[in-house]
């Protein structure tokens, strides 16, 4: 067995000219523009195969979700690339879309006195309370009377993820010129000496360690001239990748959070029009901010982002959008709706400084995996689409001028775009924004307004942490407020109970116990059912593994299971932690949120996470 959880076996091969891992908006971009120039008007191909010669270039996209609709986002994006890709853009086509109509930035102030505020948030706070009557203050919140450009997105659309891609995808599928295979998991890319030649599909029918059982069919080795890397922040081809070429001199990936979202019904007489985008900072705690977008119809989609920078190691994101909801500024508006969905999702929040190789021999990354996210704008999804564009292009330019796709030839064609694209140039301009929260909130705060407002001239350098090297364990986080004692009292009944310690630790430095409604305070259990309708397909191997056991059984935070998102991982009553792959909505939260460096390679944690099926299934978030 390798490390990949991968029998060593004979495999059948398969051949083709282009495979694209993942189907986000990144490979939305390129399949949508290279599809269009692969067959001729009068159905001939434009360019020849030569994995089947006389055919188009056979292109084949493997997703590794149930359906090609079951990505997790906001979105709200000012679309340009988008809008570039279909002239006739009419947002009304695309169900729960609509153009932004209006913008709100929103500092919310702590309506409970449970969160954790320096005392140059709480000044902020009192300086606000003092002068509200001057002040835009309604609701224990101030509405920022000016919002700075680059966070304003008016022009811009917001619409769902999993409805965007569908329509997409429905569109390619109807060309006839590209496959897109859902459901299909990328295991792993064959490197040869230095060059992608493909990529390997997971293995089914395989126990929890990946050993063959009833069913089993081996993953097909598939090889392409091209593979097109698109699995976004967590996925396997892009990480194992970055582990095999390093990231060039200066780059990480240290900064991440987990995005977590809800789609609901807002109830009847709801005044906020479609088009609304409220953004939120300050509440539940200063580092978490949030977001709220009213789509047509009465529906909306809203949620929190708990980053890496967010020194508690309980880092319940599913507890604090619970109390987020309930901020009197928000709660006026949706008491009374109802959930229809739910989803999370982790965002690579370094950006620029994130980017790995771009191109080598044999493959080319595009999107989040590749470092587009603009981490001052906090847009992704244009960025994502565009990189995925400019790669189309090169890839034309190489198929008529039948150049191979060396790292030379993509250097020249797909990164010379980039270089000279508004993507990097905005990316570079982003590229300090978020350097200040490695030293708190209002650092953070003063960073990204001082990069924002010189267009990043401007900025404080802070070091980037590697995310276990930061997180404190409950003792230091709660000391003077809950007794080293009790945590551990705490700590031994929730290992023996295999319970987390969130809703303990949190209640008792004054977080109110969530009092269900059914409707939009639910459980996390109820959450993962009537939201994130998870369904695991049987037959995979388990895709998070833990690299030393005994580091789990002597660690102190068990912050892995703390901000599970699906509660896949619980404490284990023999020691450790447990897996349950059937609840995991593979948010990658726990890859980043591992409090303990892997023993062969201190950058990464002690989580290991690899590829297989399943997840969330809901084609609204
Ligand atoms: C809650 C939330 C809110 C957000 N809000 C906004 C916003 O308002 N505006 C904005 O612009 N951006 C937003 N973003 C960021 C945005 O969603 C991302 O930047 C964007 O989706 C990146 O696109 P991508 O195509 O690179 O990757 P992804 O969207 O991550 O797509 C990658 C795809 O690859 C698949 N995949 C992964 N591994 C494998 C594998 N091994 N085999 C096969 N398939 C695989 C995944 O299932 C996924 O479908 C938000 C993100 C989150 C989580
Ligand atoms: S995976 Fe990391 S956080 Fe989780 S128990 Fe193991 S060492 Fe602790
Ligand atoms: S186990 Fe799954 S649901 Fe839990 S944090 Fe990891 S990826 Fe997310």
């Amino acid at each position: 067995m390798t490390t990949d959880q991968q029998p060593e076996i004979n495999r059948e091969e398969m051949q083709v000219d282009i495979i694209c891992t993942g189907f986000g908006p990144a490979t939305g971009g390129f399949l949508t523009t290279l599809s269009r120039a692969l067959i001729k008007e009068d159905g001939s191909p434009a360019f020849d195969s030569k994995a089947m010669p006389g055919m188009p270039p056979q292109v084949i996209c493997y997703e590794r979700a149930d359906d090609i609709g079951f990505g997790v986002s906001g979105i709200v994006s000012k679309a340009r690339s988008i809008r570039a890709s279909f002239p006739d853009f009419d947002p009304t086509a695309i169900p729960m879309t609509h153009e932004v109509t209006e913008e709100k930035v929103v500092y919310l102030l702590d309506p409970i006195g449970a969160s954790r505020r320096s005392w140059l948030v709480k000044l902020g706070d009192l300086f606000i309370k003092a002068f509200k009557w001057l002040l835009p203050y309604k609701d224990m919140a101030m509405e920022l009377p000016w919002i700075p450009p680059f966070l304003q997105k008016h022009d811009g659309i917001i619409t769902s993820m999993g409805q965007f891609s569908q329509w997409v995808g429905g569109q390619l599928m109807m060309s006839g010129a590209v496959q897109i295979w859902p459901s299909t998991p990328v295991a792993k890319p064959l490197i040869e000496d230095n060059k992608v030649t493909g990529v390997r599909l997971a293995d089914q029918g395989t126990d929890k360690d990946g050993n063959p059982d009833v069913g089993f069919t081996a993953g097909m080795d598939i090889k392409a001239a091209l593979t097109v890397v698109g699995d976004g922040p967590v996925g396997v081809v892009g990480r194992d990748l970055d582990k095999h070429f390093g990231l060039p001199e200066g780059n990480h990936i240290r900064d991440w959070a987990v995005g977590m979202k809800m789609v609901i019904d807002l109830p009847d007489g709801c005044e906020l029009k479609p088009g609304t985008v409220i953004h939120t900072l300050g509440y539940p705690e200063p580092e978490i901010f949030g977001f709220m977008y009213v789509y047509p119809d009465g529906i909306a989609s809203l949620g929190v982002f708990v980053p890496s920078w967010f020194d508690n190691p309980m880092r319940s994101t599913y507890r604090y959008m619970q109390h987020w909801i309930q901020h009197p500024y928000l709660w006026k508006h949706i008491e009374g709706g109802t959930i229809r969905s739910w989803g999370a999702k982790s965002l690579q929040e370094a950006g620029r400084r994130g980017e790995p190789f771009l191109v080598g021999d044999g493959y080319a990354r595009i999107g989040e995996g590749s470092g587009t996210t603009n981490v001052l704008t906090n847009s992704g999804v244009d960025e994502a689409w565009e990189s995925g564009v400019q790669l189309a292009e090169a890839v034309k330019e190489l198929l008529a001028e039948d150049k191979p796709f060396t790292k030379e030839n993509l250097d020249a064609t797909y990164v010379k775009r980039r270089r000279e694209s508004w993507l990097d140039k905005e990316s570079k301009i982003a590229q300090h924004a978020r350097d200040g929260f490695q030293k708190g909130f209002v650092s953070g705060m003063i960073t990204t307004a001082l990069v924002g407002m010189s267009k990043g001239k401007l900025f404080i350098p802070f070091k980037a942490k590697r995310p276990h090297d930061r997180v404190p364990t409950p003792e230091e986080y709660y000391k003077g407020r809950i007794s080293a004692e009790e945590i551990d009292r705490i700590r031994k009944e929730c290992q023996a109970k295999g319970l987390t310690m969130h809703d303990q630790l949190m209640e008792k430095v004054g977080w109110p116990e969530i009092k269900n409604d059914g409707q939009l305070l639910i459980s996390h259990q109820d959450m993962l059912l009537m939201g994130g309708k998870i369904q695991a397909t049987g037959s995979y191997a388990d895709h998070v593994t833990f690299d030393d056991p005994e580091t789990c059984k002597n660690c102190e935070t068990l912050i892995c299971a703390e901000i599970c998102s699906g509660q896949a991982i619980t404490p284990d009553p023999e020691g450790g932690v447990a897996f349950d792959r059937e609840k995991c909505v593979y948010c990658g939260a726990c890859i980043w949120s591992c409090s303990e460096a892997n023993k062969d390679d201190p950058e990464h944690s002690n989580v290991n996470f690899r590829s297989g099926a399943g997840g969330l299934h809901s084609a609204e978030n």
